[in-house]
Formats: structure tokens, C-alpha cells, sequence
């Protein structure tokens, strides 16, 4: 804004994951009138499903600079909040099993650091041990980088959600969005279970389930919804910083800084089914994934073989055809922002991403280049989808 203050407006933000907490929090400091509605609550979907690794490496070249910046964001997060995070800029290991996935994370460090990443490739399971001591001998190489981390990604969310309702912001879980009705310039009404509301201006972070709120105004964006199986140990003796990745985003692991492993496998296709139990959704996860992902992580890490199963889920993603999100106006609704399709990256730069809708939505600059989650990039999309890189 150039010297004009900006006008209030009455800002509801549909979905409390990280993306619609962080975009709530910046929207409430900017003096809006907001209200965070969710049909379940802070962290039920992906947010809480998720690994929670916070990366830089191994991110597309439009997304690195929001990833650094978010890295930078975390380091005071504890103290904007005033809560605990339980991050931690531990680093992230990418793991190569074998030669071909040696060769990938080489390339993959020369491109990185070109960029200006701090990323070490380690070319020997000697190198990869002064990181992770606890790693098998099945380790041909490594990257590393220093910067990566993790946190805790349901305190995380909690902790923005009860920063915005200091500030004012209303938080209404339990409460589902239902459709969102358009006029002549943008959205008029949003109808829940409970209500219909009038607000000003609406701010959609529904993540998987974004669909089911733009379809029916005639907008679609193209997403593929695979499920990722979780499982979560019971705290063990402190063995492993980093988050640890591999090549080919088959599995990627972490221990929480309450000692806890919490794994995850690779992704694969999904029915769409969500029960609710006790009032949360939930994704059963398939007895296969979760042998398996017993299996691979205890390849690397042998020490997750010995440990204590303590949860068990599974979640899904919204990937997008580039594996990179949305964050636009849709056409012809002017009071309203999308921020969907993170594609199972989403967390560790929701700070940043939330912000970035935020302003948006606010019509002041986002602050960075925004122009590769346009959501009409897709308006003659015909190519296969991106893979996937699920590396924490
Ligand atoms: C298994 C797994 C591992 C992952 N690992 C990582 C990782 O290591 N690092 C990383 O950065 N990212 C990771 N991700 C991705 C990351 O977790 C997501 O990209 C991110 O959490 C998305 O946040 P969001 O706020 O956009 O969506 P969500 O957290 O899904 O929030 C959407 C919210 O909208 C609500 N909602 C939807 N529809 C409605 C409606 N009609 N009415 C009211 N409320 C509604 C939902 O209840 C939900 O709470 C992982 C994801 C998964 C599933």
C-alpha cells in the first residue's frame, strides 16, 4: 500500500489447517475482522496427517524462494506465537540406496547449489553416519542439508489459530462450509450446516476437499488425491536429528523431539473414503502399505524395527499436474482467494504461503513471485502429472 490505510473488510477463512491459520493470523495483524470456520478443527486434515519435515532442499525452483524465506520465518516463530512449535532446524538427509539413486541426488545437489542452497552431496555411508549415526549399511551416498528441519505440526497449527483469536479472530470449528454462493463480482453468501453468512471477502484453504466448494461456481482444479501411510512409535531414546528422505520419495522418517519416529511411505492411489470417528476424518491405511513401510524404514534406520508401534494413519494430498500450488483469484469473483494444492509439501512453507494469500486477498504485494500458482495455468492442461517428491 502506498500511504492509503486499507479498508477493513470481514475476512472468512474456510479451512484451520496451516495454510488458512497462517493466512488468518496475517489478515487479524493487519487489522481485518476474520473468522476461521472448519467442519472438524485445527490440524484435521492434511495438516495433522502430515510428516511436518520443513524443507528447502529438493523443492521446485519456483518454490525455494518460499521455502527460504519460510526457514527464515520458523527461526522466531516460538516467540511471534508466544507457543512452542517444536521446530527445530536439525537438517534434512536424503538418502541413496543404491548407485542410480546416488546419481539422482548428485544431480539434484549440483542443481540445488547452483541455486545458492546450502546442500552437501556425502558420497559415502562413513560421511552419511557423522549425520545419522543410526543408518544401515545399505547407505551408498547422501545430500545434506544443513538448513531443513521439523516440527510439530498439530501445536504448530493451534498455536496460529489462538494468535488470530488474540487478535481478535473468531474460530468456528465444527462448522461445515457447505457451498459458496456467487453474484455478479464475487462471492455473495456462504452457506454452512449451521448458517449463512455475508462476508466480505472469503479466503479457501480447504485442501483435499477444495473441489467439492469451487466446482459447483464452475472452477476445477485439476487434482490427483493419493493417500500416504503414517505410522508413529512410542518415544524412544534420542537417535536421529535430521529428517531423512530417499531418492525416490518411497518413504521418508523423522523422530519428534518427544522421541517419537513418525514415518511415512510413498504414495498410492486412494478410493476417497473418509470415516469419522470420534468427530475427526480419517483415512484407514492399507495393512500392505503399512508392512511395507515397516520394512523400507527399518532398512535404513534398523533401530525403528525394535521400536514400540504406537499410531497408525493415513492421509491424502492434493497434488496438482506441476505438483505446485494454487494461490489466485479464481475469474470473475473478486473477493475471493484459493490457497490449495500443495501437493504434499505444503507445511513447511504454510507460514509463507498463508501470508502470501493473505496479501492477496488484501490487494497489497505478496512479496514474492506468484506468478507459477496462477490457477489458470492449467487452463490447457493435458500433461501427465508431475511425480510426486515426498521427502519431509
Ligand atoms: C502423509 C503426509 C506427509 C506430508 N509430509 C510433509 C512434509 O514432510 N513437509 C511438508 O511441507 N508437507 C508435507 N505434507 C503436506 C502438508 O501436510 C500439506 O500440504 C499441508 O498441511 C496442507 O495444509 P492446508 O492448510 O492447505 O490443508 P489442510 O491441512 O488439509 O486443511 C484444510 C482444512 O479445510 C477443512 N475443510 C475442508 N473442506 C471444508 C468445508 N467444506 N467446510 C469447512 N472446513 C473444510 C478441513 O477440515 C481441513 O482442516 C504431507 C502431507 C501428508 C498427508
Amino acid at each position: 500500500m502506498t500511504g492509503m490505510s486499507e479498508t477493513t473488510m470481514d475476512v472468512l477463512v474456510i479451512g484451520a489447517g496451516i495454510t488458512g491459520v497462517s493466512a488468518a493470523l496475517e489478515l487479524a495483524e493487519a487489522g481485518h475482522r476474520v473468522e476461521i470456520i472448519d467442519a472438524y478443527g485445527p490440524a484435521a486434515m492434511a495438516s495433522g496427517w502430515t510428516l511436518a519435515g520443513v524443507r528447502q532442499s529438493g523443492r521446485h525452483p519456483a518454490e525455494l524462494p518460499l521455502a527460504r524465506a519460510a526457514v527464515a520465518l520458523w527461526g522466531d516463530l516460538d516467540e511471534k506465537l508466544g507457543a512452542q512449535t517444536g521446530y527445530r532446524r536439525s537438517g534434512n538427509l536424503r538418502l541413496a540406496r543404491n548407485d542410480s539413486e546416488a546419481a539422482t541426488i548428485r544431480a539434484l545437489v549440483d542443481d540445488q547449489s547452483r541455486a545458492g542452497l546450502d546442500l552437501t552431496f556425502l558420497s559415502d555411508l562413513k560421511d552419511a553416519r557423522e549425520i545419522a549415526p543410526a543408518l544401515s549399511d545399505r547407505i551408498v551416498a547422501a545430500s545434506f542439508c544443513p538448513t531443513d528441519g521439523h516440527a510439530d505440526p498439530v501445536a504448530t497449527v493451534e498455536a496460529f489459530a489462538r494468535r488470530a483469536e488474540g487478535l481478535g479472530a473468531r474460530l468456528s470449528f465444527g462448522e461445515r462450509v457447505i457451498r459458496l454462493e456467487a453474484d455478479g463480482a464475487g462471492i455473495a453468501r456462504v452457506v454452512t450446516d449451521r448458517r449463512t453468512i455475508t462476508p466480505g471477502a472469503v479466503l479457501l484453504a480447504a485442501g483435499i476437499l477444495v473441489n467439492d466448494l469451487v466446482a459447483p461456481l464452475g472452477h476445477q482444479i485439476p487434482l490427483r488425491r493419493p493417500m500416504v501411510t503414517v505410522l508413529r512409535s512410542a518415544a524412544c531414546a534420542p537417535l536421529l536429528s535430521p529428517v531423512l528422505g530417499v531418492a525416490n520419495a518411497d518413504m521418508a522418517a523423522r523422530q519428534e523431539i518427544n522421541g517419537r519416529f513418525r514415518v511415512t511411505s510413498g504414495a498410492e492411489d486412494w478410493p476417497g473414503d473418509i470415516v469419522e470417528t470420534n468427530g475427526r476424518p480419517v483415512i484407514h491405511p492399507r495393512m500392505r502399505a503399512i508392512r511395507e513401510t515397516i520394512e523400507k524404514v527399518s532398512s535404513v534406520l534398523p533401530a525403528f524395527a525394535e521400536a514400540e508401534l504406537a499410531e497408525v494413519w493415513a492421509g491424502a494430498l492434493d497434488l496438482t499436474p506441476d505438483a505446485l500450488p494454487v494461490i489466485d483469484r479464481l475469474p470473475g469473483l473478486d473477493n475471493l482467494v484459493v490457497a490449495a494444492g500443495f501437493s504434499g509439501h505444503g507445511f513447511g512453507i504454510g507460514p509463507v504461503t498463508g501470508a502470501i494469500a493473505a496479501r492477496l486477498l488484501r490487494g497489497i504485494d505478496p512479496g514474492h513471485d506468484i506468478q507459477p500458482f496462477r490457477f489458470d495455468r492449467f487452463a490447457a492442461h493435458t500433461a501427465a502429472h508431475a511425480p510426486l517428491t515426498l521427502h519431509g
